[in-house]
């Protein structure tokens, strides 16, 4: 049987192992894909472990993905762009990373009709997840993209660790964007929202990376303040899965069904 992995920490609400033997059985194929707690001391390790016993492929999640990128032999251009993976593959006896969030996101925003090109977007957050998803935003040529994050003195940080021609630019009081996107963990850990509320137009659209069964509690603010649509994460968790299961098995997996079967 092929093995596969999801390796983070914490790790045990991850769908990723329920996606991809979904996956599986639309190729006809039985896999093993196991959810690997690790630790910072010991992640170098398991991942030798995973792979020196014929492990294939592993996907990478909070808060490794800065780390996976690092231990890799060799980088895929999407893991070079954002210095961080969150896909690895072994092939050849080396291991290559690859980073699948930042088109996972763009091909949620296809299949949703969600348009980035010539729009104003306001992307929230400079954390891991803003990093993976800047890149491929500014490549889709939007009219703008600026960044909003409650630290400001990270947003520097940030845009010294990803490649992209487009300027993004810092926002300022008073601006509102035709498409947010929220990279903070704000409705995951169900916090305060303490952004302004007229950063929304009357067709703004909003993205909150976090899913939930229920509306988020961005989704649930951004609708609030004015919001046309709010979409959740759950979409480019489904996509990226679906671009790292291409990489390990030549195979594009169909994605529309799974929402439901995983009963969202
Ligand atoms: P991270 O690196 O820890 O970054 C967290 C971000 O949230 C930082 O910008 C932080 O701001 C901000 N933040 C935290 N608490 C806040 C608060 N109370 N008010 C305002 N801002 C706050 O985390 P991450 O890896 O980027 O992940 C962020 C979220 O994205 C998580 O909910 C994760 O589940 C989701 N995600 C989803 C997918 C998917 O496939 N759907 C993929 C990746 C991540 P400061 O800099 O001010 O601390």
């Amino acid at each position: 049987m092929k093995k596969f992995a999801v390796i983070g920490n914490p790790i045990e609400h991850s769908l990723s192992p329920t996606i991809h033997t979904l996956f599986a059985q639309e190729q006809g194929e039985v896999i093993d894909y196991k959810k690997l707690l690790s630790t910072k001391n010991t992640f170098q390790e398991d991942i030798k472990l995973f792979f020196d016993n014929e492990g294939i492929g592993m996907n990478v999640t909070i808060p490794f993905k800065d780390n996976a990128y690092l231990i890799s032999d060799e980088n895929d251009k999407s893991s070079i762009l954002c210095k961080s993976a969150n896909t690895l593959f072994k092939k050849d006896n080396k291991i290559k990373s690859y980073n699948t969030d930042g088109d996972g996101l763009l091909n949620d925003f296809d299949k949703n009709s969600i348009d980035v090109e010539n729009k104003k977007i306001l992307v929230i957050g400079a954390g891991g997840a803003a990093k993976s998803i800047l890149t491929t935003l500014c490549n889709r040529k939007p009219n703008s993209v600026h960044i909003l994050n409650r630290t400001k003195n990270k947003i520097p940080i940030i845009l010294d660790n990803i490649k992209t021609n487009t300027t993004i630019n810092i926002y300022e009081e008073g601006m509102n964007f035709d498409l947010i996107i929220n990279t903070t963990s704000i409705s995951m850990i169900n916090s305060e929202i303490i952004f302004p509320k007229n950063i929304f137009m009357n067709d703004s659209i909003s993205y909150d990376l976090f899913y939930s069964k229920q509306k988020t509690k961005f989704q649930l603010w951004s609708e609030e303040s004015g919001a046309k649509e709010a979409y959740n994460g759950l979409g480019m968790l489904i996509e990226q899965a679906a671009l790292s299961y291409e990489i390990w098995n030549n195979y594009k997996p169909d994605t529309t069904h799974i929402k439901k079967s995983l009963g969202f």
